[in-house]
């Protein structure tokens, strides 16, 4: 038997962690951290060592399958299913305009080049503008603020954590997340640095969080981060304490934000933000007058009723007090293949160049909400969204409103999955017949789907109206 060792990478989270594989005759064994790896020496976290049983499990779809008249999924060639679905993709843009053509995708095209760029021509050749992605439940709001900030959606500065005195956290819990927009696979190692060579680490977050409760603590009412915030630079700006030299040399209008912050002062949004006034006073003056200071955010910040603006005001926080593109504060970075840049260049990453057609709210990198997704399909009129293709996300399960999505796409005339397992998403009928087939008769936990589905199963056959739908599960 040959075994074999090959340097890797754990491709589910942007800390890209160093992994090397066992494999033996062609087959994954196992997975463990590479203590060579550079950057991640010898860490990683259980989901990625846990992905030799996403590889070798029985469940995962190994060739195209297309759902047959009866609502059971069988397995076609490629030339099959690719004919198929340009045959009747075709017939839909002849009957309707490549307007009728959508597509989401999920997180995991991140973390592979090739899908973001070449689906966005995909669509944009067929003349399609339903564009949808996991980017509206999570960072879309950063990107405006980087956008309306630097002018370019793309770039997100993050904090140079090994330089740092002072790092301000809002939103964040990255001892359990390992880090988001920060991209460093030793996040606690990082932290930990700050404090040990006497630095300060202050997560706000309404709830005392894994990462809270390493560090300092400062509770903070639900949503009302851009008050908090705008207090600071009250402070800062009230007390001479902004970098004037920095302000100038970096930034145009920075006038207007100190008056618009003047108006914020802590004991007017004590109340709001549940946060004592000298307790904020005492925080804005130590974020200033700490030698290299950060403030950073994430989902949480992202997310509330005024994510664009606390996105901003982060930005803003740390571009006040001179720690914009400086040792310790935020930096940006510069990608070896520069795909931020040509995305930039070729105009894909817009914020509203376009309004959607149910809704008018506007694009963002050229997505829309994906919330919006199930009204676009069942609303009737120009642009009325009749086939999708959904690659590497289970919108079914993440979007907000997916119970109403999931009938709304029994209402396509064509859905594409690409994914590698069977989901809340692209099942739609009878799955149950098709996993037993796979997993072949006597095949353990065989009985236990067959129960799992049997009620979905009942609700599948009063759903069937259509032969005309069509899965491809796609795995490599
Ligand atoms: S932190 Fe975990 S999931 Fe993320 S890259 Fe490392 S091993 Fe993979």
């Amino acid at each position: 038997m040959a075994v074999e060792q090959h340097v890797t990478y754990c491709r589910i989270c942007e800390a890209l962690c160093g992994m090397i594989a066992t494999v033996e005759d062609g087959r994954l064994q196992s997975l463990r951290p590479d203590p060579d790896n550079p950057l991640s020496r010898g860490r990683a976290c259980p989901k990625g060592i846990a992905f030799t049983d996403i590889q070798n499990d029985a469940d995962r779809v190994l060739a195209p399958m297309r759902r047959r008249a009866d609502g059971t999924f069988a397995e076609v060639s490629w030339d099959t299913a690719l004919d198929d679905i340009a045959a009747r993709l075709t017939g839909i843009v002849a009957e309707h305009g490549g307007s009728a053509v959508g597509q989401y995708f999920g997180n995991p095209i991140a973390f592979g080049y090739a899908t973001g760029l070449w689906s966005g021509i995909f669509l944009t050749r067929l003349g399609g503008h339903h564009q949808y992605s996991s980017g509206s439940q999570d960072i879309n709001s950063r990107f405006v603020a980087s956008k309306l900030l630097y002018g370019a959606a793309s770039q997100i500065p993050f904090p140079d954590l090994p330089r740092t005195d002072f790092l301000f956290m809002l939103g964040a819990n990255p001892l359990v997340s390992h880090g988001s927009a920060v991209r460093t696979p030793r996040i606690r190692d990082d932290l930990s640095a700050i404090t040990a060579r006497g630095g300060r680490v202050v997560v706000v977050d309404p709830r005392r969080t894994e990462t809270a409760r390493a560090y300092e603590h400062l509770p903070v009412r639900p949503d009302s981060d851009a008050w908090l915030l705008l207090s600071m630079l009250q402070v800062i700006f009230s007390e001479d304490l902004a970098d004037t030299a920095a302000l100038t040399e970096q930034t145009t209008g920075w006038q207007t934000l100190r008056h618009i912050a003047a108006g914020f002062p802590p004991e007017d949004t004590q109340t709001r933000t549940g946060v004592d006034a000298e307790v904020l006073r005492g925080l804005a003056r130590d974020f200033a007058g700490a030698p290299r200071a950060v403030a950073y955010g994430r989902t949480g910040a992202c997310l509330g009723r005024h994510g664009t603006l606390v996105s901003f005001l982060l930005d803003a926080l740390s571009i006040v007090t001179g720690n914009l593109d400086r040792i310790g504060g935020m930096l940006f970075s510069q990608a070896v293949i520069p795909l931020e840049d040509m995305g930039e260049k070729a105009g894909r990453l817009t914020y509203d160049s376009a309004r959607s057609r149910v809704g008018d709210l506007p694009e963002v990198i050229s997505t829309y909400p994906a919330a919006l997704m199930a009204e676009e399909i069942i609303t009737p009129g120009e642009g009325q969204m009749r086939a999708m293709f959904v690659t590497a996300g289970n919108p079914v399960l993440t979007v907000p409103n997916g119970p109403m999505l999931e009938k709304a796409l029994g209402e396509l005339d064509l859905l594409v999955s690409l994914d590698l397992y069977v989901n809340e998403t692209n099942r739609r009928q009878r799955q149950r017949v098709d996993v037993q087939r796979r997993r072949g008769p006597g095949a353990p936990g065989r009985h236990v789907r067959a129960q799992r589905h049997r009620g979905a199963d009942r609700a599948d056959r009063r759903q069937r109206r259509s032969v005309r739908r069509c899965h491809v599960l796609i795995s490599r």
